[in-house]
């Protein structure tokens, strides 16, 4: 201590910083740029996509549009479709064949999806051990009848897995269009058992069936600048990457069928009652949701068994997928919304299970998803937002999603009731379903190579939604303090992960993105560069295909913000945050003067402990006691007592100093430099929180940019009048810092509980067993048989 500060005495105030960063550093940290730019890693921008993140001047996407006609047979199960395709193909290049996806096949026979799943773990559920004995002998694999070109002629197709592609009679040049027919056929799967994102559902009680249906019928892969086709087969996670297009879709159900579906409905007279039409006209203006088939109606629909068919005719316009429900179990309830670019109508369909659940929250939940999303993007544009209760949990398609949570049955009371993990989880659920309509439906990102393009960006503004529903919201992901067992887990990769290789899948590609953005957001950029620069994305990209490039270029470009390094930590590596508090130095100038500064030096010692050797000789016998004449000047001052040769020399050095150099020895004020160890590998701003000896309280807030030199260890100046009493790195946890218990200065105790339990005498026979064992074991690995 007393070698720097007399170091100090020979420097200049001004270089205090420089007289602490005595420690040598690895060459490896030292060098290891976290801020360092991405164009190395980045694509090059080209005339398709800039270098600020927008699309270019000759960006393109291909168009297909779809005329189709689907069977749904109730007694089978089965769908029966034929399709007319038109493609568009706007690209610069001449396309010899086309692919589509036939996502159906992943559950076709010794499909990639069956063959590749990995052996279930020895500790599973009835349910999980059904599904895998199920999952080998379905076959839900899509039947290709026919495929045929405009005059009815048979078109060369090859399947290859969840792909198939059709060979062209001549290639299709840049700016044509061709049509082509495609019939087939498969057959659903119930969902409650196989899983996946669509299905039916069987009711027991009353013999019906709910249907769910999406991915059903062939659908042209995405063809784009940064990729081709999109030739990645469908395992399962990877959703779906598809092209825009308008969808003219006649559904024929059984007569007494109700059909929820993407799309506006076009001939209401036909499948709808006279009353049915005058409470939907009804609903466009109503305050709150209106009832277009009652719970009672519901009822008595189940029983009634149809012969006769009905078919629902639908058409959408610019959409990239086609998804549709049907029972004769729906409750319908409808409520308009029509505010800013909005003018929509916000349905759900639940059977009476889902109530009283269903009936409070769903339609509701859509509107608000609506409202919030718009002022975070763009207005919602399409004509219906529907949420349907059936099998499957939750599922997003254009217009419509589907969403599980229902109340339970109390068997006692015979009442229905719901727990408030069933109530938040179906009001996050709608909200993030229908929130999918921004990520992907129409900002139409590449959901089989990146998920967190859509289920990242969705959860980040499902989370602002949640926020804004009621007070405190218990949202699952958002908050940055709920993020960090993930980010300190060891099972990890980084969120730029195909999405068919992340491990920890809803904490990697739905919780890190979307608290990284809430981060982003709330501690590096601020909300209002935030909020302009994300709406800046999703207005650049709504109806087109970004990449993660765009997404970051956007960010930076109508920011200002360097985001470089935080793109590459967060999103590059699987490092966390913990930035710990080090060592805290109080600082003064040295005035020079020696009988200052050896008062200073003397007051320092006499705050050192006494030596204990010391604290015990006191009173014991002393050889200068018997004799005094032993003592002389030096025990009568002691070291720390200046001389006149001291004075002197400084009286004649201060006078060679300017005012203002004397000034600055004399400065009162207390310099104080704190250390901070980057332990967890990730740069990040640190923010402090400074409390002082009259309790008041100051809040810093250092840009990440302090690390840029070191990013392991820094120091700071704070120069204040006031003496510092305690110091909070990150107070309200918003870094996701994962550990911060090296944050407070004076430390804090870990409170923790211990937690007693009565063993129970089983127990004690199996661990007597284990131990034995394990003994036997050891005598085992201790022999000669290695
Ligand atoms: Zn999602």
């Amino acid at each position: 201590m007393k070698y720097t500060l007399n170091f100090l005495l020979s420097s200049a105030v001004v270089c205090l910083s420089i007289a602490t960063s005595t420690t040598v550093l690895a060459k490896s940290t030292i060098n290891d740029d976290k801020f360092r730019q991405l164009e190395e890693i980045l694509p090059t921008p080209n005339i398709y996509r800039t270098a600020s993140g927008a699309p270019g001047h000759k960006y393109w996407q291909q168009e297909v549009d779809y005329e189709i006609e689907i069977k749904l047979d109730d007694k089978t199960q089965q769908l029966t479709g034929s399709e007319t395709l038109y493609y568009k193909n706007n690209s610069p290049d001449n396309l010899r064949y086309i692919w589509l996806q036939l996502d159906q096949n992943r559950m076709g026979r010794a499909s990639d999806f069956k063959l590749t799943r990995t052996a279930p773990a020895d500790k599973i559920t009835y349910s999980g051990f059904r599904n895998v004995i199920e999952t080998e002998t379905f076959d839900g694999g899509n039947r290709i009848l026919k495929v045929t070109d405009e005059s009815n002629k048979a078109l060369p197709y090859t399947i290859n897995g969840t792909m198939m592609r059709i060979d062209l009679a001549k290639p299709l040049r840049t700016g044509a269009e061709i049509e082509f027919n495609i019939e087939w056929t498969y057959a659903l799967q119930e969902q409650k058992v196989l899983g996946g994102r669509s299905g039916y559902e069987y009711f027991k009680e009353d013999d019906n069936y709910l249907y769910e249906v999406a991915s059903w019928f062939p659908r042209a892969v995405a063809y784009y600048d940064a990729v081709g086709w999109q030739n990645k087969q469908f395992l399962g996670n990877g959703e779906f990457t598809l092209e825009f297009g308008d969808y003219d879709v006649k559904i024929t159900v059984p007569a007494d069928h109700i059909v929820a579906s993407t799309g506006k409905l076009q001939n209401p007279k036909s499948v709808l009652t006279k009353t049915q039409r005058q409470r939907l006209d009804k609903a466009k203006k109503a305050k709150k949701p209106v009832l277009i088939v009652t719970p009672d109606e519901a009822l008595e629909n189940e029983k009634s068994r149809s012969t006769k068919e009905k078919t629902w005719h639908f058409k959408a316009e610019n959409v990239r997928d086609f998804a549709f429900a049907s029972s004769r179990k729906f409750i319908w309830d409808a409520q308009g919304y029509n505010k800013g670019g909005t003018d929509t109508m916000a349905m759900s369909f639940y059977p009476n299970e889902g109530n009283p659940l269903w009936e409070r929250y769903s339609t509701e939940a859509i509107i608000h998803t609506m409202e919030q999303y718009n002022k975070y993007t763009f207005d919602y544009p399409y004509p219906v937002s529907i949420s349907v209760n059936g099998p499957v949990g939750g599922m997003e398609y254009p217009m419509i999603t589907f969403n599980g949570p229902r109340p339970t049955l109390d068997k006692k009371t015979g009442e229905k009731t719901y727990s408030r993990r069933t109530k938040y989880g179906l009001i996050g659920v709608i909200i993030h379903e229908v929130g999918h309509n921004y990520f992907p439906m129409i900002i139409n990102s590449d959901e089989r190579q990146w998920t967190w393009m859509d289920e990242g960006l969705n959860t980040f503004v499902q989370f602002l939604a949640e926020q804004s529903w009621e007070e405190n919201y218990p949202s699952r992901r958002g908050h940055a303090a709920d993020i960090t067992e993930y980010m300190k887990s060891n099972n990890q990769v980084p969120i730029m992960t195909n999405s068919e290789s992340i491990l920890q899948f809803g904490n990697n590609a739905y919780g890190k993105p979307a608290t990284a953005l809430n981060i982003l957001r709330e501690t590096i950029m601020g909300r209002e560069l935030f909020d302009f620069a994300f709406r800046e994305y999703a207005q650049r990209w709504k109806f087109k295909r970004p990449t993660p490039a765009d997404f970051f270029r956007t960010m930076e470009d109508a920011s200002a913000v360097d985001l470089d390094w935080f793109w590459r930590g967060w999103f590059y590596t699987t490092d966390h945050v913990d930035i710990a508090l080090g060592d805290i130095h109080l600082y003064r100038p040295d005035s020079q003067n020696p009988d200052t500064e050896e008062a200073w030096e003397r007051a320092l010692e006499n705050e050192k402990p006494e030596f204990i050797s010391n604290l015990r000789n006191k009173g014991h016998w002393l050889r200068t006691q018997d004799k005094p004449e032993l003592l002389d000047f030096y025990n009568e001052h002691d070291k720390f007592t200046a001389t006149n040769a001291d004075r002197n020399k400084y009286n004649s050095a201060n006078k060679k100093l300017e005012d203002w150099e004397k000034a600055l020895l004399t400065n009162k004020s207390n310099f104080y430099i704190i250390d901070f160890n980057n332990v967890g590998g990730l740069v990040m701003p640190i923010l402090l929180e400074v409390t002082y000896a009259d309790n008041s309280k100051e809040n810093i807030r250092i840009p990440a940019e302090i690390w840029r030199k070191n990013t392991s260890k820094v120091s700071k100046l704070l120069i204040r009048d006031k003496e510092i009493t305690a110091i909070a790195v990150d107070p309200n946890w918003e870094t996701a810092d994962v550990n911060v218990n090296n944050n407070y200065w004076p430390a804090r105790p870990i409170k923790s509980r211990f937690e007693l339990y009565k063993r129970k005498k089983d127990d004690m026979m199996r661990d007597y067993n284990k131990e034995l064992k394990s003994l036997d074991d050891d005598e085992k690995e201790s022999g000669d048989d290695k």
